[in-house]
C-alpha cells in the first residue's frame, strides 16, 4: 500500500526525507501531493481504457488549486459541484467546454454563474429547467445542459450510494421523458446524460455491471431527446485500498468493458463522447496527511500517541465519514521506517472528543514526542472534507510535491 520508498529509515516524500519537509513547509500538521504519483495514476487509467473514452476529475476529492491545476493539464476534463469549485477550475485553466456542473440545489446565482462561464450543467430538478431558460435569456447566451439520471438500479458494492432509489440527486429514470420535452420546450441547449452509481467500489464486476445499465439506460432514454446525445458521462465509483485484505481495482477488466461500451456507442449514439469522472481514484493515493507527536502517554497500560491534529483535519481517517465499521487506516511512524521495536499504540487527535481516534491500539515503531505520523492513501477527501473549525485549531497546511 505504501507508494513511497523509504531511505535510511525515513519516508521519501516529493524526492526528500520527510523530516527535510517537514521543515521546508515549515509547520505540522500538513498534507502532501505527489506529482509523480498523480500523473503515474492518470497514465495507468490511460493505459487500460479506451482512447476514445474521456477522462475527467472531480475535484471536490480534493480542491487544493495547485492540484486541481496540475490535475487539469492531465485530465480531458473537470466535475465542479459548486460555484466556488466552478472559479478554483476556471482559474486552473480547464476548458469551459470541458467543465461540467452536478449537485441538487445549485442556487440561481450558481445557474447563472455556470451559464455564464458556457460550461454543462448536469440538470438534477424541474426547476433548474425554468430557472436556466430564464437566465439564458437574460444573459443571451445557451445554457448547455445534460439530465443527471438517478437510475432504477443500485451500485453493488459500493461504499456510498448516490443512485437508485428514493435519492436527491438526479431525476429519476421515470420522469426524465417528461424533463427533455421540457427541456426542449425551454429551449436548452441539451448535450446528453449523467449517471452516477455510488462511490469507493473496489469490485470491477459491479461497476462493469453499473456502466452497462447505465448505458442501457441512458440509450432507452435517447430516445425522448430533443437534440443528439454529445456527452454520456457514466459515472465512475472506482475505488482505492484502504484496509488490510482490501485489493486494487482490477483495471484491465473495466478498460475491457468500457471498450466494448465505446464500440457500441459509435454505433448507437454516434454523436456520442463517453466521460467517465473519477475523484478519490485518481488523487487518494497520493497523497499523505503529517502530523507530529505532541504528547506520549499510558493510560492503564494502553500507551497514547498525541498529535498535532485529528479528526478536524482528517475526519475519513478518524472513521466518521462514511464509515460503517471503524478501521485503521494505513499509518506509520515516517521518520522511523526501519525500528526493530515496535508497540501497540493508539494514535489521536487533540480534540476533546473520544471521536478523534486515528489508529486504535496499531502496530507502530516505538515512537516519542516529536516524532512524524503519516496516514496513508490521504489525498482524497482530507482537509476540504473535515470539520476544520471544530475545536479551534490551526489549520493543516497542504503542499503538491
Ligand atoms: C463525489 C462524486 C464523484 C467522485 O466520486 P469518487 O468516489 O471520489 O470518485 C463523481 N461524480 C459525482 C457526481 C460525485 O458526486
Amino acid at each position: 500500500m505504501n507508494q513511497f520508498p523509504v531511505v535510511d529509515g525515513q519516508l521519501q516524500v516529493g524526492g526528500m526525507p520527510l523530516t527535510q519537509l517537514a521543515a521546508r513547509v515549515g509547520q505540522t500538521p500538513f498534507y502532501a501531493y505527489d506529482r509523480q504519483l498523480l500523473r503515474a495514476r492518470v497514465g495507468d487509467l490511460r493505459a487500460a481504457l479506451p482512447a476514445s473514452v474521456k477522462l475527467h476529475y472531480a475535484m471536490k476529492a480534493n480542491p487544493m488549486p495547485a492540484l486541481v491545476g496540475f490535475m487539469a493539464t492531465l485530465v480531458d476534463g473537470i466535475d465542479v459541484a459548486s460555484a466556488g469549485e466552478l472559479k478554483v477550475a476556471l482559474d486552473a485553466g480547464a476548458d469551459p467546454h470541458e467543465i461540467s456542473f452536478a449537485g441538487p440545489g445549485k442556487r440561481n446565482t450558481e445557474l447563472r454563474q455556470a451559464v455564464a462561464a458556457g460550461v454543462l450543467i448536469n440538470l438534477e430538478s424541474f426547476r433548474e429547467v425554468d430557472e436556466l431558460a430564464r437566465v439564458s435569456d437574460e444573459l443571451g447566451l445557451p445554457a448547455r445542459v445534460a439530465v443527471r439520471v438517478n437510475p432504477d438500479f443500485e451500485l453493488k458494492g459500493s461504499g456510498m450510494k448516490m443512485g437508485g432509489g428514493p435519492k436527491q440527486f438526479g431525476v429519476d429514470a421515470e420522469q426524465v421523458p417528461q424533463l427533455l420535452a421540457k427541456i426542449g420546450e425551454a429551449g436548452l441547449q441539451f448535450e446528453g446524460f449523467h449517471l452516477f452509481a455510488g462511490s469507493q467500489n473496489l469490485k470491477a464486476e459491479a461497476i462493469c455491471q453499473a456502466q452497462q445499465k447505465s448505458w442501457e439506460l441512458a440509450l432507452r432514454l435517447a430516445t425522448d431527446a430533443p437534440a443528439p446525445v454529445r456527452f454520456l458521462n457514466l459515472g465512475g465509483g472506482f475505488g482505492i485500498p484502504y484496509f488490510p485484505g482490501e485489493q486494487g481495482l482490477n483495471l484491465r477488466a473495466v478498460g475491457d468493458k468500457l471498450a466494448q461500451l465505446a464500440e457500441r456507442t459509435a454505433r448507437a449514439l454516434p454523436d456520442a463522447q463517453l466521460v467517465i469522472e473519477l475523484g478519490r481514484y485518481l488523487v487518494g493515493e497520493a497523497g499523505i496527511y503529517v502530523a507530529r507527536i505532541v504528547d506520549r502517554k499510558v493510560s492503564r497500560g494502553q500507551t497514547y500517541l498525541v498529535l498535532d491534529g485529528g479528526l478536524n483535519h482528517h475526519l475519513s481517517a478518524s472513521g466518521n465519514f462514511g464509515q460503517v465499521i471503524r478501521k485503521n487506516y494505513p499509518l506509520v511512524i515516517g521518520n522511523r521506517m526501519d525500528a526493530a521495536e515496535k508497540e501497540s499504540a493508539s494514535v489521536v487527535g487533540p480534540l476533546c472528543t473520544p471521536l478523534d481516534l486515528l489508529a486504535d491500539r496499531m502496530e507502530l515503531a516505538v515512537a516519542d514526542v516529536g516524532d512524524l505520523v503519516v496516514i496513508f492513501q490521504s489525498g482524497a477527501y482530507g482537509a476540504s472534507a473535515s470539520p476544520q473549525g471544530f475545536l479551534g485549531h490551526p489549520p493543516p497546511l497542504e503542499v503538491l510535491v
